[in-house]
């Protein structure tokens, strides 16, 4: 009695944080008034999760904790839309707007009619299908017919609710959206591959795309994707009477969780439409997340139904869509970047063009796979572009044929110097040799001591999202290296004692002298050296979770490194950490276990910490680990032969959320063997260490499930 008692209880428990939870999530993508702070919410979670894992059988797949850890798939299923998801009809002119109103008027008759007007968010387009408010399903547009299946990454967008509030939503809901990047976790993104030394996204809407078809879901909460609504597809209303145009229906959307764009209007014109057009083009550029132009809609379902749709497209609606921010320019030359992990980058030296409101004089190329597929060389006229006004990139070549139309005479065009961009055989700036990558796309200069690497991590490592030291910027870097005062991290943790040399290092900075503005050497002078200082010393005390991330580990990012640093508390444990250790953190694979182990095994990674450790720096911070909870901590599992409710992949799965350990074969370490059906030789190889060894219904019994 005693014991139901407490299991109602926990049962209760379990239900009011998850509905706490959503109720945080709701004003956070809803209403955008948060009233916790990360690290609270978070705590909420992991509080849930604590309790879950005590009684797995108290898990539905609508928890809030069931977003993550899905499992992965092997391919993907197609989904046949139950109400064609058309696309919508493009114009880029306000004649074609007016056009588009007359066919409205003359389509309505006569009756009075409004516009919903929503900006046209650069995103995937996704059809969420709630069946009695609970996310049943989530695919791709396709071709509109049929979409791929991406449930299993969609269940990780925070912005998206499994389970619907409240209680007046239809019995069966698809919901019409955008799932997008926000520029701000896209740049942080970013940064984290680079730390990895990996490549870099260009654009975030191909990123959003490549991320929701990615087989396995892990990990994709961490990349902070965000949703809106904009339109819906099938409505089944159960007893109640549905409201009859999209914006009384977008306020149901709202109450029920699902973001609509805040910036959504009602416009009872065409003329206020176009009015608003210019206005609107100043504003989106200040947007958290990238549009290209506006969406405008008959508001009314009823008369929707009246106009119909052509084969392609909505009658009733039309989208505005703003010019892609391109310029032409010459490429004058190619030079190479070589990255802090020896990554070597073609950068193109452009003739300076004004695009989007900025002087554009250098544009990526990302590698030489993308050099090939442009076809271009030097001396060619370029397009380029602002990917989401955040790096201008190359995106075309104009032809000879453009030359010709542009007003050069065939020979001219022919003759315009062309050379082709070779990628280097040396590295651009220490000379070394320069390596082909195991897949082709990238070269790297393999000297660790490389200047030009050295100099990138230790901009990185003073970050702000690293070590963070307030005055260490590229200028004050660059100077420190040439006076070699720093060399190594450490070095920098040294500086105290060059106080007075410092403060006489010389910058060149712009003054007015007599009316006239002039470039002149100004001293680092007493005032900023003491905060220099004053910040170095401070920032000894970082916790790991920063010092980690610092430290240029590849595969080792801002967000990685705090999983690591939660789950090992100090660098000493982390770096007794065996394989089946690290990979028992979840977000860990077995890439980043050995970079980790390679780094912690060399030698210049062990003089980095013995050098790091002589000077003070922290290396520890508490542990935030769930494993006291977990029944199973400390243990190592080795599971052999067939098991009858679980594959392989599950069993390891459950060992780990427990807080074991798998291993892959016995050893005096392990602590039990888990045997099924035909267990084979580790059988005997536990009976001969005195391992113990469990069936399957032991471990049924031992975790409390059936
Ligand atoms: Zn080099």
């Amino acid at each position: 009695m005693l014991i139901e008692m407490s299991e109602n209880s926990i049962a209760q428990t379990i239900a009011r944080l998850r509905t706490e939870i959503r109720e945080h999530d709701y004003r956070y993508y809803v209403l955008a008034e948060p009233v916790i702070s990360d690290y609270e919410y978070d705590q909420l979670l992991r509080r849930l999760r604590e309790l879950e894992e005590q009684h797995p059988e108290l898990v539905t797949p609508d928890s809030p904790t069931q977003r993550v850890g899905g499992q992965p798939i092997t391919g993907f299923t197609q989904v046949r839309h139950s109400v064609a998801m058309l696309s919508i009809d493009n114009t880029y002119n306000e004649t074609e707007l007016r056009e588009f109103d007359a066919r409205v008027r003359k389509g309505l008759e006569g009756a009075s009619y409004r516009y919903v007007v929503d900006p046209k968010i650069d995103g995937v387009a996704i059809s969420l299908r709630y069946e009695d408010g609970r996310l049943t399903q989530a695919a791709t547009r396709g071709d509109g017919e049929v979409g791929d299946d991406v449930t299993h990454t969609i269940r990780t967008i925070r912005a998206i609710p499994l389970q619907l509030r409240g209680e007046d939503y239809p019995e069966t809901l698809e919901v019409r959206g955008e799932v997008y990047w926000p520029l701000e976790a896209f740049r942080r993104f970013n940064e984290q591959l680079e730390a990895a030394g990996e490549a870099t996204f260009a654009n975030p809407r191909n990123a959003t795309t490549g991320t929701l078809k990615q087989l396995n879901p892990r990990g994709i909460e961490r990349r902070g994707l965000a949703f809106m609504a904009h339109g819906v597809g099938e409505l089944q209303w159960k007893n109640i009477s549905p409201p009859a145009t999209q914006s009384a229906l977008f306020e149901k959307f709202r109450s029920w969780g699902l973001p609509v764009n805040p910036c959504l209007q009602i416009m009872d014109s065409i003329e206020a439409v176009i009015d608003f057009v210019p206005r609107w083009d100043e504003k989106r550029r200040k947007l958290p997340y990238l549009t290209d132009g506006l969406v405008i809609k008959v508001d009314d379902f009823a008369q929707r139904e009246q106009m119909g749709t052509t084969s392609r497209y909505p009658r009733w609606a039309i989208a505005y869509k703003y010019p892609a921010e391109q310029a032409r320019t010459r490429l004058c030359d190619v030079t190479f970047q070589v990255g802090k992990l020896g990554t070597i980058t073609p950068v193109a030296e452009l003739e300076p063009v004004l695009l989007a409101g900025t002087t554009v004089k250098r544009a990526s190329l990302h590698n030489f796979d993308q050099v090939a597929r442009l076809g271009v060389q030097i001396g060619d006229t370029v397009v380029v572009e602002k990917a989401g006004e955040i790096i201008p990139q190359v995106v075309s070549v104009v032809t000879d044929d453009t030359q010709i139309a542009a007003g050069f005479s065939p020979r001219e065009a022919a003759s315009l110097q062309r050379r082709p961009i070779l990628p280097p055989q040396q590295c651009p700036v220490c000379k070394g040799t320069a390596e082909k990558d195991v897949n082709g796309v990238y070269i790297r200069c393999i000297n660790p001591t490389c200047p030009a690497q050295v100099r990138e991590r230790l901009i990185y490592f003073c970050g702000r999202d690293q070590m963070d030291i307030a005055g260490m910027g590229e200028a004050v870097i660059d100077k420190l290296l040439e006076k070699k005062w720093i060399t190594t991290y450490a070095d920098i943790f040294q500086l105290a004692a060059r106080r007075a040399e410092l403060k006489g290092l010389e910058f060149q900075q712009e003054r007015t002298i007599k009316g006239e503005r002039r470039t002149i050497p100004v001293p680092l002078g007493e005032k900023r050296v003491a905060k220099l200082l004053e910040s170095i010393e401070q920032r000894k005390q970082q916790p790991l979770s920063r010092l980690l991330a610092a430290l240029n580990i590849p595969h080792v990012g801002t967000a990685t490194a705090e999983l690591l640093a939660d789950h090992f508390g100090s660098m000493d444990a982390l770096r007794q950490a065996d394989e089946p250790a690290l990979l028992q953190v979840s977000g860990v694979g077995p890439e980043l276990a050995r970079s980790l182990q390679k780094f912690f095994s060399s030698t210049s990674g062990q003089q980095i910490l013995a050098e790091l450790h002589t000077v003070g720096v922290n290396m520890t911070q508490p542990r935030r680990t769930t494993m006291e909870h977990q029944p199973l901590a400390g243990q190592t599992w080795v599971v052999t032969g067939t098991l009858e409710k679980f594959t392989r992949t599950e069993i390891e799965a459950r060992i780990k959320q427990l807080g074991g350990m798998v291993a892959g074969s016995v050893s005096k370490k392990t602590s039990y063997l888990l045997a099924g059906i035909d267990p084979g030789s580790k059988l005997e190889k536990a009976r001969s260490l005195g391992v113990k060894v469990i069936s399957e219904s032991d471990f049924m019994k031992m975790i409390g499930g059936a």
